[in-house]
């Protein structure tokens, strides 16, 4: 495959640009260096790079592109937007209307506010918690990733450990010993935390469905274990659904598994591929925000139309009838498919998947949390992914990340997805 016009890009980005990418898990570090790739065109389940190569692609932007890229509804109502004027700077009717769908899909939020990213909705459910209790410390759990604020790049998942920075410089001491790590699906070891602490936590701050390494879904009963162990601690439970919600169904993973947090963090797909970042949750919790309560929270471009109308649009792509049973699909047919070209190949690995996210670890253990997953042999993976790259299929380049079906990939896309992931195990045995 040809790659010289991307070489030569990444060749002036790196003059340019801090490591050549705007995100750290844009590089190739983890996969064995090199030059990334440097897309020029995105259509559906497709992109096209700078030199004319096309690829399938299972990135979806690291989430949000959960409808394929350029879906005509989404473009039609941003091009709207843009021809009203991108920025008011005062409120909008498309933010009433949007963040009512939102509490109308999503029953715990009783109030939202909207932000630009993910990151800062959960650095602002911490604010918020911290606000409401009156305390200070926080647990979150191994691995998981919360965005790129101080108090949660304390042992963060897929981008910092793929990097081998699991803390980062310039966080103070003192912020990182307020937040509490535990292994994730561990309730004894949440106890013992909330027995040592808990009179001390603000919140416990949880992904109800893992999507920072790999895919890994809560062993039944552990979300319930984290709302009794907090709240009999005085504790609040924010849950970060900044992948999850709308991923899985309409609607976000604590609808799926039943349970309700008391606050929730949101970004990614409600945008539909615009920035954005939401949170939310009770109306007593939620009220402790600027202008109303005490904790501050504001954002030039926060509520923007472009990204308001965007996300409309996206939800109005995903309440099409079957769209959920269609990543089921499809999802069930990749799984199989991977699973049967390793074992002919005698490549061991272990998948994870729920509906149309699936992740392909490189270990024979069970992956149930984060330790499991970095048991994940990362050389394998590198070889996967460049020999997946090389056939045309366009994954994340970090072991810990997730592939996502989109509701532009046909069983077409699979079979060819198929194809190169036989040939890719055949080459590696
Ligand atoms: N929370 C989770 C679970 C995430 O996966 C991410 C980003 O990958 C974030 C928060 C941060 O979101 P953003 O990159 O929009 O700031």
């Amino acid at each position: 495959m040809n790659k010289t016009k991307s070489e030569q890009l990444h060749k002036e980005a790196q003059e340019h640009i801090v490591g050549g990418v705007n995100s750290p898990s844009r590089s190739f570090k983890a996969v064995g260096g090199g030059s990334p790739v440097y897309m020029e065109k995105a259509e559906g389940a497709y992109f096209w790079d700078v030199d004319g190569n096309k690829y399938i692609d299972f990135l979806a932007a690291y989430g949000p592109i959960i409808t394929g890229h350029a879906h005509p509804h989404i473009t039609e109502a941003i091009t709207k937007a843009a021809q009203n004027g991108v920025l008011y700077g005062t409120p909008t009717r498309l933010e009433n209307q949007f963040a009512q769908m939102l509490k109308e899909a999503i029953p715990s939020l009783h109030k939202v506010r909207f932000t630009n990213s993910g990151t800062e909705a959960v650095m602002t459910t911490i604010r918020v918690a911290r606000a409401y209790t009156g305390r200070n410390k926080l647990i979150k759990f191994a691995g998981c990733y919360h965005g790129h604020s101080d108090p949660v790049l304390v042992e963060a998942g897929s981008g910092p450990s793929t990097l081998g920075t699991p803390d980062s410089a310039g966080v103070p001491a003192s912020i990182a010993a307020d937040m509490i790590t535990v292994p994730f699906n561990d309730p004894q070891a949440l106890y013992d935390a909330l027995e040592k602490w808990g009179d001390q936590i603000a919140g416990i701050l949880v992904e109800p469905i893992v999507g920072n390494f790999g895919i890994v879904t809560p062993e039944p009963g552990f979300l319930e274990t984290v709302n009794e162990y907090a709240h009999a601690k005085g504790a609040l439970v924010i849950y970060d659904e900044v992948i999850t919600a709308f991923r899985f169904t309409y609607g976000s993973a604590q609808q799926l598994l039943g349970v309700e947090p008391d606050l929730t963090a949101m970004g990614k797909i409600i945008g539909g591929g615009l920035p954005i970042g939401a949170y939310g949750g009770k109306k007593e919790i939620m009220d402790q925000v600027a202008p109303l309560g005490p904790a501050y929270q504001a954002g030039t471009m926060a509520g923007n139309p472009a990204s308001m109308a965007a996300g409309i649009a996206c939800l109005e792509v995903l309440q099409q009838p079957g769209v959920y049973d269609r990543f089921e699909e499809l999802g069930v047919k990749l799984e199989a498919g991977i699973l049967q070209h390793a074992k002919d190949a005698g490549v061991t690995i272990t998948v994870n998947r729920l509906k149309g996210a699936l992740a392909v670890y490189f270990t024979d253990e069970k992956v149930k949390n984060y330790l499991q997953a970095s048991a994940s042999d990362g050389e394998k993976f590198a070889q996967f992914f460049q020999l997946m790259l090389e056939q045309g299929i366009n994954l994340a380049p970090s072991k810990y990340e997730a592939w996502f079906i989109t509701t532009a990939h046909t069983e077409e896309d699979i079979d060819r997805t198929l194809e190169a992931v036989k040939t890719s195990f055949e080459k590696m045995k």
